[in-house]
């Protein structure tokens, strides 16, 4: 019955909205261009995890097209991330392989005294490395990872917001391990609530309601990872739920030596290893975004070499390599993005809230 209430809404949703069928199914087509060995797999353990769904007793009061869209758009399926995969932060890092990831690997040891929080705060500069954290996480335990942009609910949502909270929270639930990613989470639970839309208060009310009675049970497996640039934006209920706060800060130098490695590591290039530090030495104050954006700058390059008649036939293989070069002028044309008064505010809540490291 489940199955066919499902369809329903679903060819419900495609006739309300004709646009809606590209949408949807746009992330499945661009996972279907990447050939896995299991991508069969996947297929088939997506239909099973569809069918536990629509039967689960969790599920029951949740509408269906919020189901499909949470399955399509929310839950991240993209490649995994390793703690290698994350330049620096060795300090943050540890807390959380202490605090979140053991945890949900093994509910049994970590109960009582040892009980994890339900929710962790990454606060920092946009383009540090907190979302790669939150997957990171995920992928270390297993977990499905669930992304939303806390602004998104508020927007994109707006009417629906509070009941994909509700949604969100229950499909979470049967996904176990699970880890639910918000980012800007400071446009929901923030501090000025005179002026704030009644929808929007809504949405903030649900939201809590479902964090408080997320992971109650001994064995659930949910951990909630709020994400902001504005942690001065948040208010008393935030920081007393996300009891962890975690400051990222920018990349120092070696971190940012070893983001322009790993991207190197694929692409033609002649910088040696010494040059990749400099480049890392020069480019302080960036954030690793801006280093990615500066890799990306010195990439296009060779392109540029390449004289506008040739562009079209020529050989891959007659492009030439990256050189240090290229990243010279790439550091002329690409700025960090992040200001020494932003730090300044993130160091001082940092010592008022923060992990004090
Ligand atoms: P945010 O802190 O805004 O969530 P992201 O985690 O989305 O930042 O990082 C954006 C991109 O910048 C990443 O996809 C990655 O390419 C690069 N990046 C940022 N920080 C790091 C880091 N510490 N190590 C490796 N890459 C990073």
């Amino acid at each position: 019955v489940a199955k066919i209430t499902f369809k329903t809404a679903k060819e419900q949703l495609l006739a309300s909205n004709p646009g809606a069928k590209r949408t949807l199914g746009a992330s499945r087509k661009a996972q279907g261009k990447f050939v896995s060995p299991m991508l069969g797999v996947q297929d088939k353990q997506e239909q099973q995890v569809t069918e536990t769904e629509l039967t689960d007793e969790r599920l029951k009061h949740i509408d269906p097209k919020m189901i499909e869209l949470i399955e399509s758009e929310i839950i991240d399926k993209g490649t995994p991330i390793g703690w290698d995969d994350i330049a620096g932060l060795q300090m943050a890092k540890s807390v959380i392989q202490e605090a979140v990831v053991w945890p949900l690997l093994r509910p049994d040891i970590f109960t009582g005294l040892r009980r994890p929080p339900k929710g962790i705060l990454l606060f920092g500069p946009p383009g540090t490395g907190k979302t790669l954290i939150g997957k990171c996480v995920a992928a270390q335990c297993n977990a499905t990872f669930f992304s939303i942009s806390a602004s998104s609910l508020t927007s994109k949502w707006l009417g629906d917001g509070e009941k994909m909270v509700r949604a969100l929270f229950a499909v979470a639930r049967c996904h176990q391990p699970a880890v639910i990613f918000i980012d800007e989470i400071d446009s929901l639970l923030t501090q000025r609530s005179d002026t704030e839309h009644e929808a929007t208060r809504r949405i903030k009310t649900e939201f809590l309601v479902q964090f408080d009675g997320a992971a109650t049970e001994e064995e659930d497996r949910l951990l909630i990872v709020g994400a902001t640039n504005r942690p001065q934006e948040l208010d008393e209920a935030a920081r007393r739920r996300l009891v962890k706060r975690l400051y990222i800060p920018l990349p120092d130098a070696d971190a940012r030596k070893q983001i322009i490695t790993n991207l190197l590591r694929n692409e033609k290039h002649e910088v040696s290893d010494s040059e990749a530090e400099e480049v890392g030495r020069l480019c302080a104050g960036y954030s690793g975004a801006d280093v990615r954006a500066l890799c990306a700058e010195a990439a296009m390059g060779p392109v540029r070499c390449v004289p506008l008649h040739r562009m079209a036939a020529i050989a891959t293989d007659q492009v030439r390599p990256v050189n240090m070069q290229d990243f010279r002028n790439a550091l002329q044309r690409v700025r960090p993005s992040v200001s020494q008064n932003d730090l300044g505010q993130y160091v001082k809540w940092n010592e008022t809230y923060g992990q004090g490291f």
